[in-house]
């Protein structure tokens, strides 16, 4: 793997405090920092849990790509931070035997950017440019003729004497990734061949996911605490493998030797103040103020937004997603709205 250049803005892992939410499924800046992250990612395809329709239809791509020897088709995956793009980017760099060069549309600032990555490409090789949908237009247009005609037009000179030149591109495979698919240019959208969506994971597979991290980091758990952390972990490998971190500091805190059982991941996850479902204080500070305060709701989001002293753009784009996909939340044309699912859920918390 060769990390290109990295510049992935760090507001999308911060709560709506300014504080780093530990079920963030964006990197937190020491995990971007470190790589940490790359001694747990999957390696091959039959490595990668879960996620069958993707590794279906990539895996019969790769297979067709290696037998007429040809560098794979463009591919464009999408979905929330956390569920394993970047690591499917360097499985499928890994199984077509090539070269995976990593970086960020944010990076690609001026032209000289995407034309240094492009030129530097061996035939065949994966790049790899994470916030697609934030790609600069001049990097967006150069990266059309090079997408479909493997050709870089370059623009040499200046004023009235410039000119454009053509230069021919060894085939390359374009792997994009998103959490915006609806942000990006349709001319840009319909150059990939291969578009797919990738799904929060459901438990069995979190498990297995937290089964094999903890194989990893020689952390033996038992299978109710491989259980607990899968149903906390929000549907995301990353949150799952930090959790499990988390849970890794307390134990070595603890002086545990033994086999780690539900009781201590229950232990050192409410020192995070992540409950049964994945919740923690912010997600909870909402959902109770729409309980004790609003009864329930519906309730404006600027209102929520003043009452809670955030901002209402980060409250939609970053609390509300998981609690409207977990039914605790609805979204009304007259406000949010507290489910009984949701109002079951804080009562029982209550309780504990
Ligand atoms: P994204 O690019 O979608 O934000 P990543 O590919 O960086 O997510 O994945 C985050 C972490 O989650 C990786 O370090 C990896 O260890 C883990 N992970 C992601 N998908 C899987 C999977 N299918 N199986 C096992 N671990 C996974």
């Amino acid at each position: 793997m060769a990390i290109v250049s990295s510049n992935i803005d760090q507001s999308d892992s911060l709560s709506s405090k300014g504080k780093k939410r530990v079920v963030d499924g964006a990197p937190l800046a020491d995990e971007k920092r470190s790589f940490r992250e790359d001694g747990l990612r999957p390696k091959c395809l039959d490595d990668y849990i879960g996620q069958s329709a993707l590794k279906e239809v990539l895996g019969i791509a790769i297979q067709a790509a290696l037998g007429r020897g040809d560098a794979l088709d463009h591919v464009l995956l999408y979905g929330p931070p956390g569920l394993g793009k970047t690591t499917m980017a360097m499985v499928v760099a890994k199984e077509l035997g090539v070269k995976c060069r990593i970086t960020s549309a944010p990076a690609l600032e001026r032209p000289r950017d995407i034309v240094g990555l492009l030129v530097n490409l061996q035939p065949k090789e994966l790049l790899f440019v994470d916030e697609i949908h934030r790609l600069p237009r001049i990097a967006e247009e150069l990266l059309y003729p090079a997408m479909e005609d493997l050709r870089l037009d370059l623009t040499v000179g200046k004023g009235s004497s410039s000119r454009v030149r053509a230069l021919e591109l060894p085939p390359f495979t374009l792997v994009g990734a998103t959490t915006r698919a609806g942000a990006l240019s349709s001319p840009l959208r319909d150059r990939f061949g291969l578009i797919h969506r990738l799904d929060f994971y459901n438990l069995r597979e979190l498990q297995s996911i937290v089964r094999r991290a903890s194989e990893l980091l020689r952390l033996p758990l038992n299978d109710d605490a491989s259980i607990e952390i899968a149903r906390r972990c929000r549907g995301t490998p990353r949150v799952a493998n930090r959790l499990l971190r988390r849970v890794r500091d307390f134990a070595t805190v603890q002086g545990q030797k033994d086999v780690i059982d539900a009781s201590l991941v229950e232990e050192a996850l409410s020192l995070h103040c992540v409950d049964r479902r994945g919740l923690d204080a912010t997600d909870r500070r909402l959902l109770e103020l729409l309980m004790n305060s609003y009864g329930g709701g519906p309730v404006g989001l600027e209102t929520l937004a003043a009452a809670l002293g955030e901002d209402a753009s980060t409250l939609e784009s970053v609390v509300e997603p998981f609690l409207l996909q977990i039914g605790f939340l609805k979204r009304t044309p007259r406000g949010r709205v507290l489910t009984q699912v949701g109002k079951s859920h804080l009562q029982e918390q209550q309780k504990i």
